[in-house]
C-alpha cells in the first residue's frame, strides 16, 4: 500500500541523500528503519510525507502519488511540535478540524483517554512532560486516521523509562486502527522490539543495505 519506487534525492547543494531506494509496505504493518547518521532516513520520511520532492522516482499510497502533504500520511518528529497557543484537546483536534464537531470531540476524548491524559484536554502544552507531549503528538496524528504514520526518531529525546511507556502507548494506539507504521530509529533494540521488519540503511549515498524479516514471539499482525 505504501510504495517507494526507485527514489533518488540530491539536494540543491549537491548532497546525494538517497540513491535507488525501493520499498513496498503492506497495510497495517510496522517497519523500522535503522542506520547511522547521514544514511538518508529523515530524507526518506520527509519525501514519504510529501514535505519534499524526490529528484526522481515516486511515492504512492494505495496507488495515489504523494507529492504534497496528504491526509493519508501522518508524520511525527523527535520533538512533539505541539502548538503552544492551543489546549491539549485542541492540539489533538488540529488535523481533523473539518470533521463535524461531535465527531471531532468523540475522537479527541477517545485519544485522550487512550493515552492516559483524560483530564488534560483543557490544559496547555507547557504543562506536559516531554513524554506526555509526545503521546499527544502521536495521538494528534492518529485521530486523523492516516493509512501510514511515519515516525522520525520519536522517542530519542526521552529517558529509557519514558521511552518504554511511549512504545507501549504507540502500540496500543496502533492496535486500535492498524495504520502502517514506519519508525526511524538509531536504536536497534527499539527497532526489534517494535517491528518484525527492519530496513537497514547505509550512507554515501543513502541507500538500503538490507531488509530483515523475522517473526516476533508475540502477536504483531
Ligand atoms: P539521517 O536522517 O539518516 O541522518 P538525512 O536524511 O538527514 O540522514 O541526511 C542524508 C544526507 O543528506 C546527509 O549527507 C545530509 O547531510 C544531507 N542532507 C540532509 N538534508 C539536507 C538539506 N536540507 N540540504 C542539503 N543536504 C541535506
Ligand atoms: P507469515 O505470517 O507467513 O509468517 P508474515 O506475516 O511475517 O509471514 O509476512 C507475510 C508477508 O508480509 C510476507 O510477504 C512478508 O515479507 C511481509 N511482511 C512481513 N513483515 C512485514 C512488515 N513489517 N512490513 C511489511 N511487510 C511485511
Amino acid at each position: 500500500m505504501l510504495h517507494i519506487d526507485h527514489i533518488n534525492k540530491t539536494y540543491p547543494n549537491g548532497a546525494e541523500a538517497l540513491r535507488g531506494v525501493d520499498l513496498a509496505l503492506e497495510a497495517g504493518r510496522i517497519v523500522a528503519i535503522v542506520g547511522g547518521s547521514g544514511c538518508g532516513k529523515s530524507t526518506l520520511l520527509r519525501l514519504a510525507a510529501g514535505l519534499d520532492q524526490p529528484s526522481s522516482g515516486a511515492i504512492r499510497v494505495d496507488g495515489e502519488a504523494i507529492t504534497a502533504p496528504h491526509p493519508a500520511v501522518g508524520i511525527v518528529f523527535q520533538e512533539p511540535r505541539l502548538l503552544p497557543w492551543l489546549t491539549i484537546a485542541q492540539n489533538i483536534g488540529f488535523y481533523i478540524a473539518d470533521l463535524p464537531a461531535a465527531e471531532r470531540r468523540e475522537r479527541t476524548d477517545w485519544a485522550l483517554a487512550r493515552i492516559g491524559l483524560a483530564a488534560y484536554g483543557p490544559r496547555w502544552p507547557r504543562e506536559l512532560s516531554g513524554g506526555q507531549a509526545q503521546r499527544v503528538a502521536i495521538a494528534r496524528s492518529l485521530v486523523a486516521h492516516p493509512k501510514v504514520l511515519l515516525l522520525d526518531e520519536p522517542f530519542s529525546a526521552l529517558d529509557a523509562f519514558t521511552r518504554a511507556s511511549l512504545q507501549d502507548a504507540l502500540l496500543d494506539l496502533w492496535q486500535a486502527q492498524r495504520p502502517t507504521l514506519v519508525i526511524v530509529t538509531h536504536d536497534v533494540q527499539e527497532a526489534v522490539a517494535l517491528s518484525n521488519r527492519v530496513v537497514v540503511m547505509q550512507p554515501e549515498p543513502g541507500r538500503i543495505h538490507s531488509v530483515l524479516d523475522f517473526s516476533l514471539p508475540y502477536p504483531r499482525d
